[in-house]
């Protein structure tokens, strides 16, 4: 094999290979993106929320991304990435690491283009989601206890195999697809004053700030689990060093090592980025399903959290929120739901 399928030098403490391009992308290259994704998904609904209206005194849109084909936003990117890829790996096919729905993205994106998927995942990865990528023809390695560990045995696999790795962050074209959401928010509520967006690896924070925060007057404001704050430590403290602590039960969010080419647009492009505790997010999810039957992953429960705390300081204001994903395990949500005293 000739030295593509190597790794090069990584900007962070990531594995990345010849073909990473690491040019951040523009709001030009979403407008593109929309071309592709548009040909294969459907736009979403932004749909007011009485709910969270009322209890903020404030115009409050959720953004569906839980409707799409996959139950979760990050399909937009996969499918902007596998519409361009090289012919050489066509047949070689693609192979991701992915806790959930980074794997159920490209598996999807894999069998709208015909390309073969490998998708690892740690050993007690969340079943729904793994039965749902074998089910679009994806061949699932589960590897080790965690997402580290499954991500280091696909990177070396796809030395070997000389596989496309479609890593979760350091990837341009999925940065631009994913942000197409953000162009649909944008010609549908202009007005809109601040997005709170979940941040694991930060790719559709990035679209959002290519879109709402470049295009209207809209603060764009990243949000974290305080049990797993890696990106926050990178974007307060500029720095890339991993976080020894990760311990969210929000998977669309766990993440322990950020990623160069996110927090390089994130630095100057989001408001600020803020922390929720966990009980704050699972009260969140318990509070979307029992008031609009509105099923969430913890991700998502972080933006929720993040304007429920904010009060005051935004009533009046119109505020989006993405649904990012519904993709949430069953448990996770039965014991959301056991824990919330609020009224069904
Ligand atoms: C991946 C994911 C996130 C976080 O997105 P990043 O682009 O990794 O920051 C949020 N919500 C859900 C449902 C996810 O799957």
């Amino acid at each position: 094999m000739d030295g593509r399928y190597e790794p090069v030098e990584s900007p962070d403490e990531t594995t990345v290979f010849p073909y990473h391009d690491l040019t951040p992308p523009t709001t030009a290259d979403v407008a593109r993106a929309r071309k592709v994704v548009s040909r294969h998904l459907p736009e979403t609904p932004l749909v007011r929320s009485e709910t969270l209206s009322a209890a903020l005194d404030a115009d409050v849109y959720l953004k569906r991304e839980d409707t799409l084909p996959t139950g979760a936003f990050k399909v937009r990117g996969g499918v902007n990435l596998v519409a361009s890829l090289d012919p050489e790996f066509r047949e070689r096919g693609l192979i991701a690491a992915s806790s959930g729905n980074h794997g159920l993205s490209v598996a999807w994106a894999g069998r709208e283009f015909d390309v073969p998927v490998t998708i690892g995942v740690p050993e007690k990865a969340n079943a729904g989601k793994v039965a749902a990528m074998e089910r679009l023809g994806a061949d699932v390695v589960s590897y080790g206890p965690d997402y580290d560990t499954a991500r280091e045995h696909i990177e070396s696999l796809a030395v070997e195999n000389g596989k496309r790795y479609v890593h979760s962050g350091n990837e341009p074209k999925l940065l631009s697809g994913v942000g197409t959401a953000g162009l649909e928010i944008v010609e549908e509520l202009p007005e809109v004053d601040r997005l709170y967006c979940p941040i694991g690896g930060g790719t559709s924070a990035v679209g959002y700030c290519l879109t709402v925060g470049a295009l209207t007057d809209a603060d764009v404001v990243g949000v974290q689990s305080a049990a797993a704050p890696a990106m926050y430590r990178a974007y307060h403290e500029d720095t890339l060093e991993p976080h020894d602590r990760m311990e969210t039960s929000a998977e669309g969010v766990a993440t322990r090592v950020p990623f160069a080419l996110t927090m390089g647009v994130l630095r100057d492009g989001l408001a600020d980025l803020q922390l929720v505790s966990e009980d704050a997010i699972h009260e969140s999810v318990a509070r979307l399903f029992v008031e609009e039957r509105i099923v969430m992953e913890g991700a998502c429960g972080t933006s929720v959290a993040a304007a429920l705390r904010a009060g005051d300081d935004i009533a009046g204001e119109t505020v989006v929120i993405p649904v990012s994903g519904r993709n949430i395990d069953r448990a996770k949500l039965d014991a959301a739901l056991a824990d919330y005293d609020g009224v069904a």
